[in-house]
């Protein structure tokens, strides 16, 4: 068949089944369609499940196959979605579809627009005579490439259809024993009421062999681990032709965002330090690990379908388990962040806000720059760069830095815009470089807390994990409580260890010379970015001068101190 000879088809098409069929295709509830060419009856019998269940149109082209089908009891027509067309008729039927809904009469615009727009693929099921080889040439004038059943497994023929024409399937949210919904998100758990809390790490990678949809849980499930603290960690594998590296980190901070949506589950934090909460009353009602599983897989799949068609997720609660992937996952953090390298802000002209915590913190976002990771601290410039090239009207938007209005403070006219349209006019002005002024807010998710205490001329940095009392006399939870809300609180800021790395840190007060007090195991975890810093601007030996919780707790006792070892911040401006 030619071109000539498929238009002469569509002038044939009844116009009312293509537009009540065709419109299918527009609004995406028919994701594609299929070609079957050949009389293999076993091979069709083996597709048409999987083509029905992904909505896939089919096309059944050959009149002994719609005999042989219908013989073994399957129905035949446009309700059934298997549609007994010869060749030239479902060619001729796209065509017209083309043409209707694409606005085009010239040839090359009618064809391209079935290329693009009503993507399919051919199924040449049995033996690949001569005859069936030139059908299938000619649907390739509208772009269906040809997947030989003779030639790939069974199992997989449709799914590479879908991968190679990149058709977006939509996953069915599963049915769960409790109720799934958005108004759930910024749902509570009190302690009373948790039956199971699992603390431990996510990871999402580009993964070979990914089963699409297959649920693994290696451990033990909610109905055996529900008292006290257990491990767990999550690995989403995915793939996808469209998928990048860069694309994992912004997939995996989806976890949290999704989760939340389930009566009784409360996701916190990110990265390996994860903390989920989930209901005595779920539990009861039977809620488990796989149906998390299989959550996660049904939304990321139909929120970006556009890059992903594979993804698989391995849930494991086995201790020694959870620290294989916990150390795997430590490389692969550290790699992320080394993908910054040296860029600096004066090296872009493009910032990125975020708002995708807003479901857990009204009115919080995040200000993303080369220097300022978000603060969770699992979302920097490059993936909030990735998430607006996936999704141009998401959680991340770009910002051109124009229009500066205080360099110090780091703010700018045209950010502090977007601020107030993405916080909902929560939020009018932001600083990027000040803990004083217009500081960024946090939502709960951060491994650090920075406090001025004033009478130090100085700041204190705790991170998540110490317990004990601090200098500002709070200690974690406190200040947690203060500064977790989305709401930001001069002198006081919740941030990423990451955040710590950098120069810009809290640059409009003195930066890293502000730090008088850590607690140790901070100190010590630190201690490397901090002497680089120092190094960097000729003083050796910054870090001894920090005190910590084994040499002081109180203002006095650090002011002692600091008199004593000369640090930098006593000789700097007032803080207030
Ligand atoms: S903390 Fe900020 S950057 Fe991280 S996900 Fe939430 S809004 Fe985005």
């Amino acid at each position: 068949m030619n071109s000539n000879e498929i238009f002469s088809a569509a002038a044939l098409v009844d116009n009312a089944e293509a537009r009540r069929w065709g419109i299918g295709f527009i609004d995406g509830s028919i994701p594609g369609y299929a070609l079957l060419i050949g009389d293999d009856v076993v091979a069709a019998a083996a597709l048409l499940a999987d083509l029905k269940q992904r909505k896939i149109l089919a096309f059944v082209t050959d009149e002994s196959l719609c005999a042989k089908l219908q013989g073994s009891g399957q129905s035949l027509g446009w309700e059934s979605g298997l549609v007994p067309f010869d060749l030239p008729t479902a060619l001729g039927f796209i065509a017209r579809v083309a043409q209707i809904f694409g606005g085009a009469d010239e040839t090359d615009d009618v064809l391209n627009y079935a290329r693009q727009r009503l993507r399919g693929f051919a199924l040449l099921l049995g033996e690949p005579t001569s005859e069936r080889l030139a059908e299938a040439q000619s649907a390739l004038l509208l772009g269906c490439p040809l997947l030989i059943t003779a030639e790939l497994p069974l199992s997989e023929i449709v799914q590479l259809g879908v991968e190679e024409r990149g058709l977006q399937i939509h996953v069915p949210i599963p049915e769960l024993p409790v109720a799934y919904s958005p108004d759930f998100s910024g749902q509570v758990m009190r302690g009373e009421n948790c039956g199971a809390c699992l603390t431990g790490v996510e990871l999402t990678v580009t993964g070979q062999d990914v089963v699409d949809g297959r649920v693994n849980l290696i451990g033990s499930d909610l109905d055996v681990v529900t008292q006290g603290e257990q491990p767990f960690a999550l690995l989403i594998e995915v793939g996808g032709r469209a998928m990048q590296p860069d694309f994992e980190s912004v997939l995996e901070r989806q976890i949290e965002a999704i989760l939340n949506d389930i009566d009784g589950v409360v996701h916190r934090g990110q990265r390996a330090i994860v903390t989920l909460s989930i209901s005595q009353k779920s539990i009861k009602n039977g809620l488990r690990l796989r149906h998390l599983g299989q959550i996660l897989h049904a939304r990321l799949r139909n929120e970006f379908g556009n890059i992903l068609s594979r993804i698989q997720i391995n849930i494991f609660t086995e201790p020694a388990q959870v620290q294989v992937i916990r150390e795997r996952a430590q490389a692969i953090y550290e790699k992320r962040d080394q993908r910054l390298g040296n860029l600096n802000d004066e090296g872009t002209d493009t910032f990125y806000t975020c708002n995708l915590c807003q479901t857990i913190a009204a009115g919080h976002l995040c200000v993303i720059s080369p220097e300022r990771p978000g603060t969770c601290g699992a979302v920097d410039w490059m993936d909030a760069r990735a998430a607006v090239s996936i999704r141009p009207v998401g959680q991340n938007k770009a910002v051109k830095k124009e229009r500066l209005l205080d360099a110090k403070l780091g703010q700018w006219e045209s950010v502090n815009q977007m601020v107030a349209q993405e916080s909902g006019g929560a939020r009018t002005a932001y600083s990027l470089y000040s803990l004083m002024q217009d500081p960024g807010s946090a939502c709960g998710d951060f491994d650090c807390i920075t406090a001025m205490l004033p009478l130090s001329n100085g700041v204190m940095v705790v991170g998540h994990g110490y317990d004990g009392m601090t200098p500002s006399g709070m200690d974690w939870s406190m200040l947690y409580e203060m500064v977790g809300a989305g709401t930001p609180v001069p002198g006081f800021m919740g941030h990423s260890k990451r955040a710590l790395h950098r120069q810009k840190f809290i640059a409009a007060e003195g930066g890293w010379r502000r730090i008088v007090w850590m607690n140790h195991a901070l100190r010590e975890e630190l201690r490397p970015a901090l002497e680089s810093l120092a190094a960097a601007a000729g003083i050796s030996g910054f870090v001894d001068l920090i005190a910590t919780e084994q040499n002081a707790l109180t203002e006095d006792e650090i002011a002692a101190l600091l008199e004593a070892a000369g640090h930098p911040a006593l000789s700097m401006e007032p803080m207030i």
